[in-house]
C-alpha cells in the first residue's frame, strides 16, 4: 500500500533519471565499453532491489557488490546477470555459498586458489574469478609485480575461470594526479607482459566513477560505476553536463503546535524560540541516517518553499520552523534531499551536507538506514 510506505519517511528513486544517466555515462566512455553498475552497501542507500535490475534493464552489464550476503539477495530476487562480489572470501564456507548462488568472485589472494579449486571440484564446474590485483590502492589485490605470472597459471587451472582482470585507483576524484597514472602505467605494464608471456588476454576493469570520467579513452572491457550512476559527480570538477541524482528523501509532518517565545525545542534545548513560533515535527531522524550533527543546520523544501530545521535532531523526528508558513498543515511532505541542482538549493543536496560534515556523500547515502522504504518514481 503506498500510502502506507510513505505516511512517515521514504526514499524516492527517479528510474527515467538513472536511465539518463547511464546513458549520458556510456556516451562518455571508449566505444564497447560495459558499464558494471556498483550496487553494494545496499546500492550507496538508494535500495539495491529497486536499483539492480533497473541498471541492468538501462543497460549495465554486470552487477558488484562488497559482500556475499549482498550477492545472495540480489540472486534470490531473481535477477539473472552477473554478479561480481569485489570483497575478499577466505573461507570454504563463504566460496561454496558463492558458488551455489552463481556468483562470480574475486581472487584477492594467491593463497585463494586451492580453495576456489577444491570447491569448484565439489561444485563440478570451475570457479569463476576476478584476479583484483593491487596497482596502488594498498587495500586488496595481489601485488602488481606478480599479476602477469600468476595470471598465466590461473589459465591453465582447470577448475578456474579467469574472467577478469581488474584493479581499483586510489587517487582518481584528484585532478593531474600522478598516482592514477602511476597505477595506469602499473596496470598497463601488466597487459603488456601477458602479452609477451602468449597467455590468453584477459577482460580488463580498472576505473570507478572518478576514473571513467577524467580519463577520455582507454577505458578497458568495462568500467565500474557508482557514484556518478547515482548522478552525483565523484569530484568538482569532474562534472557531467544532465547528470542529476536519482535520490528524493522525503518525510510527512506527524505533528504542529504553536509555542510562546523562550520556549525549548528538542533534546537539550540548544534550540529556543525569539518569538511565538509555530514549530512543525517531521517523522525522520538520525535513525534514518540523517545526521545528528547537522542539527539545527538542515533545510528541507515545503509546499514551493524552504524551511529551517531547529534544535537537535532525535533518533526519529526533527523539528522545523514554520511560523512565516501558515499555509504549512500535518500531513504535508518536506524534502530533505532532491535532485534540484539549482544553487539556491544547494542545501538540500548530499554534497552539502558532506560539506558542511567534512565528509563525502559516498558515507551519507549509505547511511540512508533500512527502515527508509525505496520506492520507484
Ligand atoms: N570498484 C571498486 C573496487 C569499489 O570499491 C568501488 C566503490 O568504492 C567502485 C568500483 C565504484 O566507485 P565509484 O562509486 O566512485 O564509481
Amino acid at each position: 500500500d503506498p500510502d502506507l510506505l510513505t505516511s512517515r519517511a521514504w526514499v524516492e528513486i527517479d528510474g527515467a533519471q538513472l536511465r539518463q544517466n547511464l546513458r549520458l555515462l556510456q556516451a562518455r566512455l571508449s566505444p564497447g565499453t560495459e558499464i558494471w553498475a556498483v550496487v553494494k552497501a545496499n546500492a550507496y542507500g538508494h535500495g539495491a532491489k529497486l536499483v539492480a535490475p533497473l541498471a541492468i534493464a538501462a543497460g549495465a552489464k554486470g552487477l558488484c557488490v562488497a559482500t556475499l550476503a549482498e550477492g545472495i539477495e540480489l540472486r534470490q530476487q531473481g535477477l539473472k546477470a552477473p554478479i561480481l562480489v569485489l570483497g575478499a572470501l577466505n573461507t570454504w564456507a563463504e566460496l561454496r555459498q558463492a558458488m551455489a548462488a552463481r556468483l562470480e568472485v574475486s581472487l584477492t589472494c594467491a593463497e585463494q586458489i586451492p580453495l576456489m579449486c577444491q570447491v569448484a571440484r565439489l561444485a563440478g564446474r570451475p570457479c569463476p574469478i576476478h584476479v583484483n590485483v593491487d596497482t596502488g590502492m594498498t587495500r586488496l589485490g595481489i601485488p602488481w609485480t606478480e599479476a602477469a605470472l600468476l595470471w598465466g597459471q590461473i589459465c591453465r587451472i582447470p577448475e578456474l575461470q579467469a574472467c577478469s582482470l581488474f584493479s581499483h585507483l586510489a587517487t582518481a576524484d584528484e585532478p593531474d594526479s600522478a598516482a592514477m597514472e602511476q597505477q595506469r602505467t602499473r596496470f598497463a605494464q601488466i597487459v603488456e607482459q601477458i602479452q609477451r608471456a602468449g597467455d590468453p588476454l584477459p577482460s580488463l576493469h580498472l576505473d570507478n566513477s572518478a576514473g571513467a570520467l577524467s580519463h577520455l579513452q582507454g577505458h578497458y572491457a568495462r568500467v565500474r560505476l557508482g557514484l556518478a550512476l547515482y548522478g552525483l559527480p565523484p569530484a568538482p570538477h569532474l562534472q557531467v553536463p544532465g547528470l542529476q541524482p536519482i535520490l528524493r528523501l522525503k518525510a510527512r509532518l506527524t505533528h504542529i503546535q504553536t509555542v510562546p517565545a523562550q520556549t525549548g525545542v528538542s533534546y537539550g534545548h540548544r534550540y529556543v524560540t525569539h518569538r511565538p513560533s509555530r514549530i512543525a515535527t517531521l517523522a525522520i531522524g538520525y535513525a534514518d541516517g540523517i545526521p545528528r550533527r547537522l542539527s539545527g543546520r538542515l533545510q528541507g523544501w515545503a509546499g514551493g518553499g524552504l524551511i529551517p530545521q531547529v534544535g537537535t535532531i532525535t533518533m526519529d523526528q526533527c523539528m522545523w520552523d514554520v511560523t512565516d508558513r501558515p499555509d504549512i498543515q500535518v500531513g504535508d511532505v518536506v524534502e530533505l534531499l532532491g535532485s534540484h541542482l539549482d544553487s539556491a538549493l544547494s542545501r538540500f543536496q548530499v554534497q552539502d551536507w558532506a560539506d558542511q560534515l567534512g565528509t563525502i556523500p559516498y558515507e551519507l547515502l549509505c547511511g540512508l538506514s533500512a527502515r527508509l522504504p525505496r520506492l520507484l518514481v
